[in-house]
């Protein structure tokens, strides 16, 4: 329950779930009635691409180069040593020095 507070609480979620909903809005008043049709196709898709940038481009083998490797941990190696920290549940838009 303490994870998915911290998660739940986290500015990226709050922005993206803002954005789902003004998405959901436009679609409510503009779209055509078969586009919701699209949201589980669209959902089954976003789920792919989450898992293999995951498994495939946060996972990659630790580079040798000090900058590269910082980059990465700071991307996502940094979230598997610290769960908690929540600096370090999404790659951050700006990365630090
Ligand atoms: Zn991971």
């Amino acid at each position: 329950m303490v994870r998915i507070k911290l998660m739940a609480g986290h500015p990226s979620i709050v922005i993206m779930g803002l954005i789902c909903l003004a998405a959901f809005a436009a679609l409510a008043v503009a779209g055509p009635w078969w586009a919701w049709l699209l949201a589980p196709l669209g959902i089954g898709a976003q789920l792919l691409n989450e898992y293999n940038l995951h498994r495939y481009v946060f996972h990659l083998k630790p580079p040798r180069r000090q900058w590269a490797f910082d980059l990465l941990y700071q991307a996502h190696y940094g979230h598997h040593d610290f769960p908690t920290n929540t600096r370090l549940f999404f790659v951050p838009i700006v990365l630090p020095p």
